[in-house]
């Protein structure tokens, strides 16, 4: 699940400045689970931008808003409603507004922020997370990942900054260097530690154009290939 939180009201009043009409669109998905975006902040919504002088044309909550097909079609019957407004004010994630935005030639305003959850994660929502380095170094680590356990994704030690075994930048962490020496020590592995981990290719922390033009990084390019008579 993808976490986001509404924005403050105002903020959102300023994108609309200058415009008269607004289009709604929600999202059942993840923003429903967040209280960021379902049916219910959706209506909250409408009633606070009336309240403020804004016409608004239309609302509706899709199942996905990050699903560009699930966007286009659910919007069909609604387009008059869409068209006549000034602008989306898209009620979801920061993926949900980039694929509204893709999908339709209208100007489109974020309502919420997405919270960081510290890199990718299972689809069951544990505590492990993974930044796709492309080089995993788990091996050395306790099977703890460096990149996301510590705040400053250091690969090759603790900063030396820590203090009773919270990190230095936010105290209110575990120092992710102290969890892997603790984790390593458990295991009768603190030899670990000696071996030198070479620093991190940062290129493979950008997908590979090649891994881009296929359906294992996007349904788009299989949907490409699919002729719709
Ligand atoms: S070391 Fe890299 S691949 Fe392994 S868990 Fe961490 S980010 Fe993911
Ligand atoms: S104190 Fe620990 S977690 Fe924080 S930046 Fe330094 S090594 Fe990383």
């Amino acid at each position: 699940m993808i976490f986001s939180e509404p924005k403050p009201f105002e903020e959102i009043l300023g994108y609309l400045e200058g415009e008269k009409s607004v289009f709604i669109l929600g999202c059942d998905g993840c923003a429903q689970s967040s209280g960021s975006g379902g049916p219910v902040q959706v209506e909250e919504m409408k009633k606070k931008l009336v309240e403020a002088g804004k016409k608004v044309t239309g609302a509706k909550v899709l199942p996905f808003l990050c699903e560009k097909a699930l966007v286009k079609s659910g919007l069909r019957g609604r387009v008059a409603e869409v068209v006549a407004a000034d602008s989306i004010l898209v009620m979801t994630c920061g993926l949900g507004v980039q694929a509204v935005a893709a999908s339709l030639n209208k100007v489109c305003h974020p309502a919420c922020n997405t919270v960081n959850l510290g890199g990718s994660r299972g689809e069951w929502p544990g505590s492990e997370r993974c930044k796709e380095c492309g080089q995993c170094l788990l091996d050395s680590t306790g099977g703890i990942c460096p990149l996301t356990a510590c705040t400053k994704s250091l690969v090759s030690g603790a900063c030396g900054g820590a203090n009773n075994g919270k990190c230095e930048l936010s105290p209110d962490r575990d120092c992710g260097w102290e969890l892997i020496y603790n984790r390593l020590k458990a295991k009768g592995q603190l030899e670990k530690l000696k071996k030198f981990i070479s620093p991190l290719d940062h290129s493979k922390l950008m997908p590979d154009p090649k891994l881009m033009s296929t359906p294992r990084y996007a349904l788009e390019s299989l949907a490409q290939e699919v002729k719709v008579k």
